[in-house]
């Protein structure tokens, strides 16, 4: 036996959960806090976490890490407004380490817009390539309604700089009922025009807002049959290692997916996990069930606790969520907003 051999460690080994699900994709949420208030996802008065309660960002960067040695190959970072935290780019440079040493496959943020003018050029230089945006209208005063606090402009100028900055952007837009139901043709063309992929989501029933959840939901199978009574849709194999299904639009050349969570269930080939700002791991958007792993991290210099932690949450991920809006639920799925686990 060679006794200089690195005994062989639970950092080894990926990630695999009770349904056989290997864990490669992590969604970070940097911070609960933002600059818009949108109605689906924040009540106007919010919040926010105490912060002395968040993982500085030389925590974040451990966690992030600990994951990556443990196979995750895909890291988005989210919030909240990720680019609204102090001094993010230093998160972001330290993780380039990742794409450099080809331990990690992809560095990714969702972002609402407002802050790409100003970072979109040294997101490109930390080695993002791909970047989410959430726009869900093109009419500035629509915007403002849907967002509260939002300017589209900045949001606009944003794009602008992303895509000067040779980031490929993917437009995220949630499709609320009577809000901006009819602009699905126009955005569809206004998106492929300037080369960026549009991907309609369903509102989920997280966290308390002031609007019934119900008013607001829009089944994407209406959009789909919507939208093909004006594109001739084809069905693409294309994927992202994210949840959407993607259809080829013929008339634009462009992708448009759809985020079903209500109505078709993506469970089964889930391969993601997701971190809280305050370091607690949700093995599923949709179940309460969560591991602390500040804790362990805040413990020790070394790693083990944290691994130790992450593995038996691992072992705990649920099938799947059971999300229902209809008249009789009232109550959301779960208490928390999506700025707290992130989307
Ligand atoms: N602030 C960033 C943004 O807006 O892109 C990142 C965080 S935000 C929580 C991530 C995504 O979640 C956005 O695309 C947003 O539209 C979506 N979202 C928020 N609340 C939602 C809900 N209740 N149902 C469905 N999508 C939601
Ligand atoms: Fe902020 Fe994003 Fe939530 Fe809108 S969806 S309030 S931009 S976190």
């Amino acid at each position: 036996m060679n006794v200089h051999a690195p005994l062989p460690t639970t950092a080894d080994k990926p990630l695999i959960d009770p349904f056989g699900r290997a864990i490669t994709y992590v969604r970070v949420s940097v911070t609960d806090r933002c600059d818009f208030r949108c109605v689906y996802c924040m009540s106007e008065d919010m919040n926010f976490l105490p912060k002395g309660d968040l993982l500085t960002l030389e925590e974040l960067d451990r966690l992030c890490s600990a994951f990556v040695a443990r196979g995750t190959r895909k890291l988005r970072i989210t919030g909240g407004e990720p680019l609204v935290r102090r001094d993010i780019m230093k998160l972001f440079q330290g993780l380039s380490r990742h794409l450099s040493s080809g331990a990690l496959e992809e560095l990714t943020v969702t972002t609402n817009g407002s802050q790409l003018a100003r970072f979109a050029k040294d997101l490109a230089a930390c080695g993002v390539r791909r970047i989410n945006v959430s726009l869900d209208t093109l009419d500035p005063a629509k915007f403002r309604e849907i967002t509260r606090w939002g300017d589209l402009g900045k949001v606009l100028a944003g794009l602008d700089a992303a895509q000067a900055a040779g980031l490929q952007v993917k437009i995220n837009a949630v499709a609320l009922a009577g809000v901006n139901e009819d602009e699905f043709e126009s955005m569809t063309r206004w998106a492929h025009g300037r080369g960026m992929d549009l991907t309609f989501i369903e509102v989920m029933p997280l966290g308390d807002i002031e609007a019934a959840r119900v008013d607001q939901y829009l089944p994407l199978t209406r959009v789909q049959a919507r939208l093909s009574e004006v594109f001739s849709l084809e069905h693409s194999d294309y994927a992202t290692g994210g949840p959407a299904r993607y259809m080829r639009v013929k008339e634009t050349g462009g992708r448009i997916g759809f985020i079903t969570p209500l109505t078709h269930n993506f469970c089964e080939s889930c391969n993601r996990v997701r971190v809280t700002c305050t370091g607690t791991l949700y093995m599923c958007l949709g179940q309460e069930d969560a591991a602390d792993l500040r804790t362990p991290l805040r413990a020790s210099e070394s790693d083990e606790a944290l691994n130790a932690a992450i593995e038996r949450a691992i072992l705990r991920k649920p099938k799947g969520h059971d999300f229902v809006i209809d008249r009789t639920t009232r109550a959301p799925a779960v208490g928390r907003h999506m700025s707290v686990t992130g989307g």
